[in-house]
């Protein structure tokens, strides 16, 4: 039995990598540029004293996940159960204490490989070719790449600021043949709150619609819709456990809907999707809830420390968002980016986005964190 390649064949007949598509990509793709994935997560493996880098350029978690976390996930790993078996189906168990986390029933939810599986699998399921959908900008990128695949028409809409909410304008772009809706509350980057009874109103408004109400951020805001979804049967919220619990590489998220919703999700769903042990460790996190609350008031605290710090420097517009990022906007973005990644601190430029020149976005972490942090920004800043 041979099945390693035959080092003569290699080159030949390889398929990709070439640079050259061979076969077309569908046509509803063709319009669609990849996501952008700057990332500095290659600069932080590369620097020696890689430890000491701050990595604020993803909102994620900058502190390990609850211990139970890991512990959870060692003993199933070393119990020798099921790695060659499928997942459990539909993460039947995380589903009921993502229920119990909800306050909902386990037929409103479905568990997703991280809330971007979640929101592909609502455009896959509710859009199709010329589909109007309304989309307040800036934000979240990824979900047009999921709206734009679908071959849906994507009207943006933004407010005079980018840092209030635009609700007339979003009321303004609706109408009774709008197939959807995309909102982020708090919204990244710019953290603006949609008020969840001014959505359950827009959702009374435009039956027709689907409302997606993406609350990755949920945690760190506390304003929530979610309770909406057994009252208006066209409300959507999707979240995940990326964020607030830490778990971004295992890539767990879940959505909420009216029971009919999860039906008609249910078509593509696929219930082995989640893999064994991210089931397992989102189902930790969710047991010790202790180590969410105080992690999210060590980023509260953390806020205060850097409106202390920038209250005095004046070449920086600070705006403290509800979730775990702030935005900063500079005199220089790129060189600010510049001077910051000399120090070890990555952030994300996000000057490009539309209201918002001049502005970088950066996670906030622990007290200890932030303070070792604004020492070393301290020179970047006058
Ligand atoms: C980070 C983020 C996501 C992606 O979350 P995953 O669960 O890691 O896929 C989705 N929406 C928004 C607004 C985000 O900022």
């Amino acid at each position: 039995m041979v099945l390693k390649r035959n080092p003569k064949e290699e080159g030949r007949n390889d398929g990709g990598g070439s640079g050259h598509e061979t076969i077309a990509v569908a046509p509803s793709v063709r319009v669609v540029t990849p996501y952008d994935t700057v990332t500095s997560q290659a600069a932080i493996e590369a620097a020696p004293d890689h430890r000491t880098c701050f990595k604020l350029d993803w909102n994620e978690c900058t502190v390990d996940p609850s211990p139970r976390v890991r512990e959870a996930i060692r003993e199933w790993v070393c119990s020798g159960r099921g790695l060659n078996w499928y997942p459990r189906l539909g993460s039947s168990r995380l589903a009921r204490a993502v229920a119990d986390y909800t306050g909902l029933d386990t037929t409103q939810l479905l568990v997703t490989s991280g809330s971007d599986a979640a929101l592909r699998l609502i455009c896959s399921t509710y859009l199709d070719g010329d589909d109007h959908v309304v989309v307040p900008v800036p934000t979240y990128h990824h979900f047009m790449i999921f709206a734009r695949s679908r071959g849906a028409r994507l009207e943006t809409v933004c407010g005079a600021s980018a840092f209030e909410p635009c609700l007339e304008a979003i009321e303004g772009a609706m109408t009774s043949q709008t197939r959807l809706v995309y909102l982020v509350s708090p919204n990244n980057p710019t953290g603006v709150i949609y008020p969840p009874e001014w959505v359950a109103q827009l959702c009374r408004d435009y039956p027709n619609s689907l409302v997606v109400l993406d609350e990755a951020y949920y945690e760190f805001a506390r304003m929530t819709g979610i309770g909406f979804v057994g009252e208006v049967t066209n409300l959507v919220v999707t979240r995940t456990f990326s964020k607030a619990f830490g778990l971004a590489g295992l890539r767990v998220g879940y959505l909420a809907g009216a029971t009919p919703v999860i039906e008609g999700l249910g078509r593509l769903y696929n219930p082995k999707s989640v893999n064994a042990v991210a089931q397992v460790g989102a189902a930790a996190a969710l047991e010790d809830l202790d180590y969410l609350v105080s992690f999210l008031a060590e980023v509260e605290a953390s806020k205060d420390l850097i409106r202390d710090f920038f209250a005095s420097r004046d070449g920086v517009e600070l705006r403290v968002t509800p979730a775990n990022f702030v935005v900063l906007r500079v005199e220089d973005v790129a060189s600010t980016i510049d001077e910051l990644g000399q120090r070890g601190v990555y952030v994300r430029d996000r000057s490009h986005y539309p209201g918002m020149e001049g502005c970088l976005r950066m996670s906030v972490g622990t007290r200890t964190q932030t303070r070792r942090l604004l020492r070393r920004v301290d020179d970047v800043f006058r």
